[in-house]
Formats: C-alpha cells, structure tokens, sequence
C-alpha cells in the first residue's frame, strides 16, 4: 500500500514525499480513507505509530475548500500538553506546505495578543490545550461553532489531567453535525463511555502499541536507597555510549533539584516541568533536539509524543506510578526501530508499582548492578548525614499545615556532595541486558538541604524565617497568578514617608 493509494491529494503526497515517508504506517493505512469520507474516527493508538499524519493528512484536504471567518476556525485539534500542540503544529506545517491553510497554535504560557490577531484573521486549523482555548472563549475572541472538524488526541490523557470537564465544555460549545476523531493509547471503559459522547457511528480502528518498545529498548532495574539515587544518577550518565537522555522524575519538584544537582556536578543538563514557562520549555525542547543539551530532567509532561530522534537513554529516577507511564517514558528512545536503553531506580516502597509495570509489559525488567555501588553507598550515607543536620522547618516541627511548603523540601540542591570517584562502567546481572551504562539519581524524598554552615552551638534554635526559594523556573510562568500588584506597584506607592512630613 501507497500513500497514493490512500486517496490523498497531489499536494499532500508531495509534501509526505518531500519528508521521506514511503509507506504508509497501520494506523495511516487504516485511519486515513474513513477521514477522507467523513466518517467519525475511534482510535487506539499511541504516540510513535505515526497517528498525527493520520488525521492531519486528510484534514488538510478536507479544509482545502472552504473559507475562513474571523473568529470562527474551521477545524479543531485539542492536545493534553503544550509540547504535543506545538508537535501537531509543526506537523501541520510540514504536511500543509503546499496546501495554503491558515493555522493558529492556542497554548498557555504565550502571549495572548499575537493569538488574538491570529484568531481575528480567521483560521483554518485551531491547534490548542482545553484551558487556554476556553480562555480565549470567556474573553469572547473565539466562537467554535463553525468548527467542522474535531480532533480529540490523547484522549486518556486528558483523561489522566483531569481536562475532560473542559472537553466537555468545548464540545458543547460546536455544533452537533460535524466530524469527530478521538484517539486515545488505551480503551477503558470509562474511555469508550466518552467517546461515546462525542461520536457518532464511528469506525473503530486500532494499532498496537508500538512493540511496548521492549524489542530494540534494552531495560534494567537498579535497586538503590533512595539517598543513592543522585550519585546513582551520575554514575550512569558517564556510562559509555550515552550519548544523551530523557531523566525522568515523578515530581516537578525533583526535577529541580536533580537538574540543579546535574548542573553542578557538569552534566549539560536541561529541565522540563509543568510549571516552567512555556517560552523556557519550549527553548529548552528545542536545545535538546539540536543536541545543545544533552540531558533532559523531567517530569511526564514530556512521557508522551515529543518525538526526539536519536535518544540513547531514558533514566526513571523515580518508578512511574502509573503503569502507562513507564511505557511512554522508556518509548522516548529506541524509536523507528532504533537502539535504545532504558533505565530505572527502585527502592523500598515501589514493589506495587513496578508489580503493575510488569503487568502492563508482559514482563519483569532485569535487575542490574550499578558498579561503583560503594561509592555511591558512601556519598548516599554524606548526603543523608547533611540532610539530618540540616534545622527543621516550623512546619514540619509543630506539623501543622500539611499543604504549607516545606522551605528546605522546595528550595535548590544539597550544596556540595563529595564528587564521586565513580566512573565505572556497569555491569550486568543477566545476560539479556546489554547494559552500556547506567545513571544515578537524586535523593527523591529526603529533606533537601540547604546546607548552611552548621551551627556549632546544638542548642542554638534555628532561624526562623527560611523563606521557601522560589523554583527558578516560577519567575515568568504565565499560568501562575501574580498575587497582590506584582511587579507593576505605581509610583505613588514608593513616595517616602519622610517627604509628605515635610511639607
Ligand atoms: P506520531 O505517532 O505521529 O508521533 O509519529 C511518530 C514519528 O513517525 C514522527 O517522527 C513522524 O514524523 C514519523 N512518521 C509518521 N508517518 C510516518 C511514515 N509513514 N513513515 C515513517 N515515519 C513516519
């Protein structure tokens, strides 16, 4: 089968041409000449099958007639993340290059202005994350029921992030005859219920997840303490043949600290997490797909569809807690049928978690010895003892508000663990797993240090008022309120008392 066989228009197959795509893959096969037909589409299928072509490609014959009005776009996709938006958008420029559609990206963390204007012009394709197209709905910049067409992707993922209120909302907001696409990597029940809103009549078409990536990812389990994660983690970045990494976390919060921890022992280390700016997290993306950075600290807001060739190896610094997520994660390398590794700290308390994993794979993970384990074990002991002298914050000495911060848990990395010695290779405990290297992690959940001098009196009482630092990446994120005025205090406000007085 041809991409030509699929019905698509001259201008669309010379732009698939122009990217290098021979063959079109099962869910393009499958998905593509029921869009083409107008038919509403139920897909499983996950991010790496190809599934963004699938819809985009006939979208963009669908809009080919027709015309824009302002305010009115033609055509929706909704994304759960502003990295998947902006892949689909990208997407949608490669395949629509010689298709003349208009197209607007609606994602948070970007000027509104520039959105507006795009909006007012009138587009063929709206690309947006629920929260910010409701945004422009409320301001009354955006009206969806010219929308004909409907995308809704990741759908459980949506599910996952609790967006699926505002998916309703937005679809309440279209009109009831149009075409609705809805794909999801898994088919619960309750996600078919959903569907079942949204669709009508709809083909159901279905691919595997693309292998569980277990044939061409080589996996492994390092079982350490959870104050050897950090040494751990530096262990196996220096391993041979990895070239870069996605490292993931399970908390925002960690994801600062391992990536300022990185930094300081010299890994070209870069960050992404849900409360970054959306302008540092798409720099930094876009650093790390042209291999400026070569390491990737993040939380699972980067597990699903950012599709970074050429990845060496995925680190779980923290066992994923959903099932799901370890699959996304490790999917991340070994892509298009490339090697890959895959490597994952445990330690006590993550036996459930990576029962479901196994359940979810079909298999156990090998288990793994990282050398150099006592050096790591002897820094793991530093960094614990540094953390028990560190004072304790009044919340956690009187225990009362759980939801306060906890100043030294938010503030930046432990200063100055010893630098290791370690720079041996790993070595494996089962034949199958041809480990090339293997990283060390964070300590995930111990008080993170500030380390401050020690104080020599034990009695003295600790400082009061430690404020919690605020996480480098906070300063300019748009979706976090400024509270009171912010930095916009009008000059009357800084009259000095003393000059009134004198008058
Ligand atoms: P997706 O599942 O949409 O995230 O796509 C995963 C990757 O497959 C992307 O890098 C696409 O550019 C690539 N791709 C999409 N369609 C094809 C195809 N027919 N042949 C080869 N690669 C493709």
């Amino acid at each position: 089968m041809t991409f030509a066989d699929l019905g698509l228009s001259p201008e669309v197959l010379k732009a698939v041409d122009d990217s290098g795509y021979t063959t079109p893959t099962p869910i393009q096969e499958k998905a593509i000449p029921y869009v083409l037909m107008g038919r509403d589409v139920l897909g499983t299928a996950q991010t790496g099958t190809g599934k963004t072509a699938s819809f985009t490609l006939p979208m963009i014959d669908i809009l080919a007639s027709g015309h824009t009005k302002a305010r009115m776009p033609r055509s929706l996709i909704l994304e759960p993340t502003r990295e998947l938006a902006a892949q689909v958008s990208e997407n949608f420029e490669q395949y629509g290059k010689y298709s003349k559609l208009s197209m607007a990206l609606l994602i948070g963390g970007v000027s509104f202005s520039d959105q507006e204007a795009k909006l007012d012009r009138g587009v063929d394709v709206l690309i947006a994350t629920p929260g910010r197209l409701l945004d422009h709905f409320e301001r009354g910049k955006v009206l969806l029921n010219g929308v004909k067409t409907l995308v809704i992707d990741e759908a459980d993922r949506m599910m996952d992030m609790g967006f699926i209120p505002d998916v309703e909302r937005i679809v309440s907001l279209m009109p009831p005859l149009r075409q609705t696409l809805f794909f999801s990597a898994t088919m619960s029940k309750d996600m078919r219920k959903l569907a079942d809103k949204f669709l009508m009549n709809p083909k159901e078409v279905k691919v595997e997840a693309p292998s569980m990536a277990a044939s061409t990812v080589v996996q492994g389990l390092i079982h350490v303490m959870k104050r050897e994660k950090r040494p751990a983690i530096r262990q196996m970045l220096k391993g041979e043949g990895v070239k870069n990494s996605f490292i993931f976390c399970n908390r925002k919060k960690d994801v600062d600290i391992l990536l300022g921890s990185l930094t300081k022992h010299g890994f070209n280390a870069g960050g992404l997490h849900g409360d970054m700016s959306q302008s540092h997290r798409m720099e930094t993306l876009a650093k790390f797909k042209s291999g400026e950075i070569s390491h990737l600290v993040c939380s699972d807001v980067a597990a699903r569809g950012i599709d970074v060739s050429n990845v060496s190896h995925v680190f779980n610094f923290d066992v994923p807690t959903h099932a799901e997520d370890y699959v996304h994660r490790i999917g991340r390398t070994g892509r298009a049928g490339q090697e890959g590794n895959a490597f994952t700290l445990t330690n006590k308390g993550d036996e459930k978690y990576l029962a479901a994993i196994y359940k979810t794979i079909g298999k156990e993970i090998p288990k793994i010895e990282l050398e150099g384990m006592e050096d790591i074990a002897a820094e793991g002991v530093d960094i614990d003892s540094r953390a028990k002298r560190q004072p304790k914050s009044r919340n956690a000495r009187d225990g009362s508000s759980r939801r306060a911060p906890n100043p030294t848990r938010e503030a930046r990395p432990a200063r100055g663990p010893r630098p290791t010695r370690d720079t041996k290779p790993v070595r494996e405990t089962k034949p199958e797993t041809q480990v090339e290297a293997v990283a060390a992690a964070p300590v995930a959940v111990e008080p993170v240090v500030e380390v401050k001098p020690q104080a020599t009196d034990r009695n003295a009482k600790p400082k009061k008022t430690q404020r919690p630092r605020r996480s480098r990446y906070n300063r300019d994120d748009d979706d976090n309120p400024v509270l009171g005025l912010g930095e916009n205090v009008p000059a009357f406000f800084k009259i000095e008392m003393r000059k009134s007085v004198e008058k």
